[in-house]
């Protein structure tokens, strides 16, 4: 392992979970460095984006557990906020870390707002597989004629090349093809129906054309407690 420190702060909380990689006990690890979006009713954004909580855990404390406790799940799994929002050494380091420590499956989630991290992950083999939303139809939906539509659900306002990224990320993970992989949607009830009928559309097509077997998932809509 690297003798480097790096500065990357985790949520105090290191959570199992057995639904977020089918067939597998999970642990998953939130990153506090923020969230460029802020997507309607984002479940982790008071606790997590909005007010960094004082307590928190290092790199170093998440590797001490994954030699105390490593035994006790077979997927890590990096989330944010956005994971990706960190420098790409940082992510590096701490992946391939968590690599030589754990011997089950690495898992990052995004929002694939850094395609060229994205791309990274998978070209450097940093991960077993990358858990994507695709948020809207990027596809046909307009920058300007359409940007309250993406202000309301992201809180953003889209550029063309910011669109251009998060459509590439989802290719890029279809491309990858495994079952550790996922694109992943959820049903914001704010949005017609027809908007969830074109995402999968244009998922299906990507995973003809790539010959993907990659899941994707529907999901419904969870209100905040607050
Ligand atoms: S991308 Fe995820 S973490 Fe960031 S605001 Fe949206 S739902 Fe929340």
């Amino acid at each position: 392992m690297s003798g480097k420190q790096i500065t990357m702060k985790l949520y105090n909380n290191f959570i199992r979970t057995f639904s977020d990689l089918p067939n597998h006990t999970t642990l998953l690890v939130h990153s506090l460095s923020g969230c460029p979006l802020h997507c309607y009713g984002c479940l982790n954004y008071d606790e997590i984006i909005a007010n960094t909580p004082k307590d928190y855990k290092t790199t170093e404390d998440l590797y001490d557990y994954l030699i105390k406790s490593g035994y006790l799940f077979d997927a890590v799994m990096f989330s944010g906020g956005e994971f990706l929002i960190n420098p790409f050494n940082e992510i590096r380091e701490l992946l391939q870390n968590a690599k030589e420590i754990f011997a089950g499956k690495i898992i990052v989630t995004t929002s694939g707002i850094y395609f060229r991290k994205v791309r990274a992950l998978y070209d450097e083999n940093l991960v077993d597989g990358i858990h994507i939303d695709m948020k809207l139809p990027y596809h046909i939906l307009d920058v300007k004629e359409d940007a309250k539509i993406y202000q309301d659900i992201m809180g953003i306002t889209p550029n063309k090349k910011l669109v251009e990224e998060l459509i590439a990320s989802v290719d890029a993970v279809i491309e990858h093809n495994t079952l550790f992989d996922q694109v992943r949607t959820v049903k914001y009830p704010l949005l017609d129906e027809a908007f969830f009928q074109e995402i999968e559309h244009f998922i299906e097509k990507r995973k003809v054309y790539h010959q993907s077997i990659v899941p994707y998932f529907l999901n419904e809509f969870v209100i905040p407690n607050n």
